[in-house]
């Protein structure tokens, strides 16, 4: 059982650091091999972005040094009193891995208070919660490291028995380690603040939705009264009233579309699944988009099956999904250009396709047109384009029904092809 001391009642700190042995003892050969081994592997899990980053770090720097332990403490954000946590931990450390030790009275503390690598013997004789641990600890050296310019946490390795005796070999490997967990650390906050910064932006998105979503109804109510009311001889009230009607209706959509998108993101969205064919579906989603597809006079081939195509799902939200298909052929097509829809059942699969003869999507662009706000032709979209959701709405609406859906096209001019693949329904 380690005496337990009590802050004041033991020895300074100075005591326990031993830091200048480090130059004194001989220092051993480097290992290149072995640590162009360990660098090359955490080289490459860096490049992968692995999550488990930390670990492998404080496994090279068990490793490199013969240690018997090794850790890594990173001050916590945010926390009254300041504190450390043991984010990564090896060796007889281990099972400590998650704990927190006082940012004002630990051995890394005063390696950040310094701002230079430390090395301590038995610390337990100065810091009372090591003795409480238990775990012997003759000499530990722990070297800083920064998160965007500013000390945050510590590299250590530790030596239980005394038998390892830390020297300047040791030192130079945990400083060469210690400028992953720079790099790593850096890029870890530099991702939360992304996602911080993109979790607000969703959260302004659905507010403004919301708040541009309520005046519309009340709008859309107003024109169709007017309308009712109009005098048809005269021609240019008529006129002013369709722009209205048709600016209100494409505002709603867009608007619609952005809540569906938060709704998904929130997993609010309502489903209402029934058993209902693929061919009823065309059938209404034609409809709704027929406006689209006459006023720029594209032919439109129909392709279906006469035995129901039946799937499992929310037949209004697979309507907005064929919708969106119809209404892209039509805005990405140039006038008089012909459109073609395909069902099929393939195996245990509904196939749907919507295929044009437009200004196609660049083979580079394929593989991201799915995600929000993607838009392949950017300023010289040849047709007048939306904010880049609908795509981006139809895969989260056939994912959500067990399904998937892809883009094909041969490049510039060549046309595109949009299949969408759904799970038929059990028995049918
Ligand atoms: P939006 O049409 O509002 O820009 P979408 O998410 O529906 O957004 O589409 C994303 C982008 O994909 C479009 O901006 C367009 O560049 C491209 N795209 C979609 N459908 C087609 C199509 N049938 N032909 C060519 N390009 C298309």
């Amino acid at each position: 059982m380690s005496v337990v001391y009590e802050r004041g009642s033991c020895p300074q700190v100075d005591q326990v650091i031993a830091t200048s042995l480090l130059a004194q003892r001989p220092a051993r050969a480097p290992d290149h091999v072995l640590e162009n081994e360990a660098m090359r592997a955490l080289v490459q899990s860096l490049a992968s972005a692995s999550d488990t980053l930390f670990h492998e770090l404080v496994h090279h720097a068990q490793r490199l040094c013969g240690a018997e332990s090794a850790g890594l403490s990173l001050l916590e954000e945010g926390t009254r009193p300041q504190q450390f946590r043991w984010v990564a931990t090896s060796g007889r450390f281990q099972p400590q891995q998650g704990g927190t030790m006082p940012r004002d009275f630990s051995p890394c503390g005063e390696v950040l208070d310094r701002g230079e690598p430390l090395l301590m013997q038995d610390p337990a004789r100065h810091y009372a919660y090591i003795a409480a641990l238990e775990i012997p600890v003759a000499e530990v050296l722990l070297v800083p490291f920064e998160r965007a310019g500013r000390l945050v946490g510590t590299l250590w390795v530790v030596s239980h028995s005394g038998a390892r005796q830390f020297e300047g070999e040791d030192l130079r490997l945990v400083r060469s380690l210690a400028v992953f967990a720079s790099a790593i650390a850096t890029h870890g906050a530099l991702v939360s603040a992304l996602q911080a910064a993109d979790r607000n932006k969703d959260a302004f998105i659905a507010k403004l939705s919301h708040e541009l979503r309520n005046p519309l109804s009340p709008l859309k109510v107003a024109v169709q009264v007017l309308r009712r009311q109009s005098d048809d001889a005269d021609p240019v009230r008529k006129r002013m009233l369709d722009v209205l009607d048709n600016q209100t209706t494409a505002m709603t959509t867009l608007v619609d579309d952005l809540l569906d998108m938060s709704r998904i993101r929130e997993g609010k969205l309502v489903m209402r699944p029934a058993r209902v064919s693929v061919q009823h579906v065309l059938a209404l989603a034609l409809e709704r988009s027929q406006p689209h597809l006459q006023a720029q006079s594209h032919q439109l081939d129909i392709d279906l099956p006469a035995e129901p195509v039946v799937v499992e799902g929310d037949t209004q939200r697979l309507v907005q999904a064929a919708c969106n298909l119809l209404n892209n052929a039509a805005k990405y097509t140039p006038r008089g250009g012909r459109i073609t829809v395909r069902l099929r059942a393939e195996g245990r699969q509904a196939v749907l396709q919507v295929q044009d003869n437009g200004i196609g999507i660049p083979a580079h662009l394929l593989p991201r047109i799915f995600e929000m706000y993607q838009q392949a032709h950017g300023e010289d979209q040849r047709s007048q384009s939306g904010l880049g959701i609908g795509l981006a709405l139809v895969r989260q609406l056939v994912e959500l029904h067990g399904g998937r859906v892809e883009a094909a096209s041969a490049g510039a001019d060549t046309g595109s092809c949009f299949t969408v693949r759904l799970p038929l329904a059990a028995g049918g």
